[in-house]
């Protein structure tokens, strides 16, 4: 495992997508504690702002960013790397759903979905990779899904999306290994956010061997092993209380 969360005497820098919100907060205030500079990224800027301000430490920022927005992308991990310097650690947490059968689901939904689920991790993945050549013991966490592993009615494009993540981590972990930068998925089962705020725990617990949904800050220890594991790349980690052997 890395050691302390330092790069040359300076704290190191992770970048959240998604961090004012749900997992992506939870492995936010994981890194704090464990001395990380944090930059938030979320479309609601008061909101990234808001969960930077709870945070343990100081140095923490916060940037309103759609990641699915390739000009907007560039240009916020331009301002991080100028403002913070290089980025050792990348989670990539922003996502959304609109669970529909596909006979239901709008074209746009689809476009937004990949864009958001898919594309916007490639964006954030190839726009931090410079910074991260910079940065010794550089990884990157992206978070898929157990129904991009299994499938599930109702979520054809969120899946698809999700399976398309784990192509791209374990091609992408290829690629960089030998600048020692490791890339890995990490694919929880169900767990409490605003995500699954429209499910029912109690009905849905049943096929969950574990018998309860995760909460954040169980899926956010899985990540911040995956970012920590220095000999692990290119790997699936599923985080699902055994829901992917019951589907
Ligand atoms: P939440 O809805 O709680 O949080 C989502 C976060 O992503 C928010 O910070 C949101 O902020 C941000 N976000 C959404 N769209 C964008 C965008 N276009 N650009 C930038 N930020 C965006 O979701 P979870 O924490 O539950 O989900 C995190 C990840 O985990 C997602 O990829 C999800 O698919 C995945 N996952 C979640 C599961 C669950 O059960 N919760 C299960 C399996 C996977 P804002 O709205 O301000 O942009």
């Amino acid at each position: 495992m890395d050691g302390p969360a330092k790069t040359r005497g300076m704290s190191k820098l992770a970048v959240v997508c998604g961090g004012s919100r749900g997992i992506g907060r939870a492995v936010s205030r994981l890194l704090a504690e464990r001395g990380c500079r944090l930059a938030l990224l979320s479309r609601n800027e008061d909101a990234a702002r808001a969960a930077v301000a709870a945070l343990h430490g100081a140095d923490h920022v916060a940037f309103s960013c759609d990641v699915s927005k390739e000009q907007e992308v560039q240009k916020t991990f331009e301002k991080i790397q100028s403002a913070c310097g290089n980025i050792s650690y990348l989670v990539n947490a922003a996502g959304i759903n609109k669970d529909a059968l596909l006979l239901r689901t709008r074209s746009e939904d689809m476009l937004a979905l990949l864009h958001t689920n898919l594309l916007g991790s490639m964006l954030t993945c190839r726009a931090a990779l410079r910074s991260m050549l910079h940065a010794p013991g550089a990884a990157i966490v992206n978070i898929g899904s157990v129904v991009g592993l299994k499938g599930n009615a109702g979520q054809c494009v969120y899946s698809a999306g999700k399976a398309g993540l784990e192509g791209f981590t374990r091609s992408l972990a290829k690629e960089v290994a030998s600048r020692n930068i490791r890339v890995n998925l990490l694919c929880p089962g169900f767990v409490r956010t605003d995500l699954t705020g429209g499910l029912r725990e109690e009905d849905r617990a049943r096929s969950i061997p574990l018998g309860r949904f995760g909460t954040p800050e169980e899926a956010a220890q899985a990540a911040v092993f995956l970012l920590e594991a220095s000999y692990v790349t290119g790997q699936v980690l599923v985080v699902d209380g055994g829901l992917q052997l019951a589907m």
